[in-house]
């Protein structure tokens, strides 16, 4: 699916991942974003097919650990052999050495808060590949892009924003479904919605996570789970879901 110029996304199972093209002196340099759910790398390998033919992309960047972002990257690697792109606090979870607080089931109610206590949390070692971003850091081969660190749903979440059309590919700080909810999920009905509550620990920090990305104004934006969003209902979603949580009206947790 085409999200924007040179921008791609593909959704694996309930995860969405990104392709972005055009970036380095062929245009098949790419860079990819995420990689999904576990046991995806086929589907993923096929999809890039017609994209960039067999044209393994510069690198992988990850917006954070979580199972359903990094499922897919062990095979990846070992296909691809590229570098892997992470913020510094988010490698030890992905590298098993700290675990990830258990999820937190009955913040919200439905049926895939339900199922959080079976989602994996543990990591895998990566150790050899990872390259870690630190904040002095720009990212390679993102010319014109700039990553923004957007704690809270983890403590190394990044969002990646790129300034010529304010597009915004933000990972799980906020996203367009309310991913607690399993007819949701199913329907992809679009909405703007705080981080996953359940794998959400740190919610205060996640929601001035938000408003750092909602002073960007994103014209277009692709999150972690949903569909893209357009325009200015990206501005009234951010403005809604900001001001129903400092009067207390969202329904518990986020
Ligand atoms: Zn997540
Ligand atoms: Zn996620």
């Amino acid at each position: 699916m085409k999200i924007a110029e040179n921008v791609f996304g593909y959704r694996t199972a309930i995860a969405n991942i990104a392709y972005i093209a055009g970036l380095g002196s062929m245009k098949e340099d790419w860079v990819l974003i995420d990689t999904g759910v576990p046991y995806s790398a086929p589907f993923i390998l096929k999809n890039i097919k017609p994209l960039f033919h067999e044209k393994k992309p510069l690198a992988i960047i990850l917006t954070h650990a979580h199972f359903d972002h990094i499922g897919a990257l062990q095979t990846l690697v070992n296909e691809w052999n590229v570098p892997v792109y992470i913020h510094e606090k988010e490698i030890p979870y992905l590298e098993s050495k700290k675990k990830y607080p258990a999820p937190t089931p009955f913040k919200e109610k439905g049926m895939m808060s339900f199922l959080s206590p079976f989602y994996p949390r543990d990591g895998i070692d990566f150790h050899s590949i990872i390259k870690p971003i630190s904040s002095e850091d720009s990212l390679p081969f993102l010319m014109g892009w700039k990553w923004i660190h957007t704690p809270g749903h983890t403590v190394g979440h990044i969002s990646l924003f790129r300034e010529k059309d304010q597009l915004l590919l933000a990972g799980d700080a906020l996203i367009t479904v309310k991913q607690e909810s399993l007819f949701a999920v199913l329907t992809q009905k679009k909405e703007i919605h705080g981080p996953p509550a359940y794998f959400t620990p740190d919610v205060e920090t996640s929601f001035r996570s938000i408003e750092k990305l909602q002073s960007l104004d994103p014209k277009i934006l692709y999150t972690g789970h949903g569909v893209p969003m357009y325009g200015k209902e990206i501005r009234e979603g951010i403005n809604e879901l900001l001001s129903q949580h400092s009067t207390g009206s969202l329904v518990k947790g986020i």
